[in-house]
């Protein structure tokens, strides 16, 4: 229940930031029944992981830094 703003597809209103699970307000607002949380986590991490890797396709990466 940490309050993290997000949309359908996962993103918080920060571009570049997903949230999913309890760090949310998540479906179920300020009240957590008792059995869904693991439910939710799964389901909504779940999409942000798919909307975050489609969302990488178009974005050019940087020179990777020598070590
Ligand atoms: C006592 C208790 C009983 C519960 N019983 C149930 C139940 O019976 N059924 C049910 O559905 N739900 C239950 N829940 C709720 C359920 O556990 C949570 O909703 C669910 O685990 C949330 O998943 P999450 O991935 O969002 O967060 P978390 O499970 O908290 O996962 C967050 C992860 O991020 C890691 N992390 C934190 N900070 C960092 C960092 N800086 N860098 C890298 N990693 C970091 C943490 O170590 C952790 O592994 C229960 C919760 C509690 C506390």
């Amino acid at each position: 229940m940490g309050g993290v703003p997000i949309d359908l597809e996962c993103k918080a209103p920060l571009e570049g930031l997903f949230a999913a699970g309890k760090d949310t307000s998540g479906v179920h607002g300020a009240n957590c029944l008792g059995g869904n949380g693991v439910v939710e986590s799964t389901v909504y991490g779940g999409l942000a992981g798919n909307v975050m890797a489609a969302s990488c396709h178009d974005v050019a990466l940087g020179p990777f830094p020598k070590m």
